[in-house]
């Protein structure tokens, strides 16, 4: 048997009612005190916040309760609000490179203090899958397991409320036990790299965006940008021309990234005459990345570097599984 540890860092399945909603109040001792055997487990109190307030800081100081947790467990569960889990379980990703445990994230839709609560069972899956994974991040919601830097949030309120995105499940957990989809990949050796780079915007394209709307990211300090343009990576190149704005943040040494707003499958500047252009302007493809796997990518990247043509490379690298490279064209 494993020997497990808790991290608890706030969201729903914490939450207990007050005068303004709901608001996390449960620490990690209460929530395992609805999991069978739940006692038996060490933990840590981190924060007791709803997902909307983590931010870079917050990522940092659970990849350090992580490495600190990992000297006397073998596999690690973090509570967590669902709004933004995929961007932590992103950046978990990149920042605890090749981890040899599993960090397994998961929460719920609906208060564990309530009868009907999702919570119970997610946590007791999430304890089981990390009881059973090798190496890595992953979020267990539901009945699905899914690799951390392929996860997205796609329902507000529904139990599955996750999603693997062009990336097969990991597995499932089926009365009691975790059924396995995929060959655990070879090991690594574990890489710690947290001094990340938080100044990077994502921009929605909308028919209509304004030129200078884009340009203006470059008076904001900001470092990196993220573009989630339409359809296979498209964006306007009459009237209002994105192309151009765009090349412009790149002259200024921003790198700018392109991903679609479609959720599946990859975006591609290459195909359409409207994006023509974005390539030879020195536009970074996202591929089949999601966006909170580009977004979190491009902020570990620029811990790195700000060289140009290393944030390229760097981007189109695999380093957890979030990207295919057989897709960046
Ligand atoms: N607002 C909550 C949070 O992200 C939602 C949830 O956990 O489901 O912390």
């Amino acid at each position: 048997m494993k020997k497990l540890h808790i991290i608890a860092t706030g969201g729903t399945i914490a939450c207990v009612p007050s005068p303004n909603g709901l608001v996390p109040g449960l620490g990690a001792k209460e929530l395992l005190e609805y999991v069978p055997g739940g006692h038996k487990i060490e933990y840590t109190d981190l924060f007791h916040m709803d997902s909307s307030n983590i931010q870079p800081e917050e990522w940092q100081q659970m990849a350090k309760a992580v490495i600190k947790a990992r000297e006397s467990c073998s596999g690690i569960v973090i509570t967590h609000g669902t709004d933004t889990m995929a961007y932590t379980a992103s950046m978990l990703s990149f920042m605890l490179r090749d981890i040899d445990i599993p960090v397994v994230l998961t929460g719920s839709q609906y208060p564990i203090v309530r009868p009907d609560s999702d919570g119970r069972k997610n946590l007791h899956n999430a304890i089981i899958a990390a009881s059973e994974l090798t190496g890595g991040v992953y979020i267990a919601f539901g009945d699905a397991v899914i690799k951390g830097c392929r996860a997205v949030k796609t329902r507000t309120t529904s139990l599955n409320a996750f999603e693997s995105i062009n990336y097969p499940y990991i597995g499932a957990v089926a009365n009691g036990g975790f059924i396995s989809f995929v060959r655990p990949e070879p090991r690594k050796e574990f890489s710690c790299f947290i001094d990340i780079d938080p100044r990077v915007a994502l921009i929605k394209l909308i028919p209509g965006t304004s030129p200078a709307f884009l340009e203006s990211v470059a008076s904001c300090g900001i470092k990196g940008v993220v573009v989630e343009a339409f359809g296979l990576g498209g964006v306007h190149n009459f009237r209002r021309d994105h192309a151009m704005s765009l090349k412009k943040l790149i002259d200024e040494d921003i790198p700018v990234v392109l991903t679609s707003q479609c959720l599946y499958e990859a975006s591609s500047p290459d195909i359409y005459e409207v994006s023509h252009t974005l390539r030879d302007s020195g536009v970074i493809s996202a591929a089949d990345m999601t966006t909170e796997a580009a977004v979190t990518k491009l902020m570990w990247v620029l811990g790195h570097t700000h060289d140009m043509d290393k944030v390229r490379q760097m981007m189109a690298r695999d380093y957890c599984g979030e990207i295919n490279p057989d897709r960046v064209m």
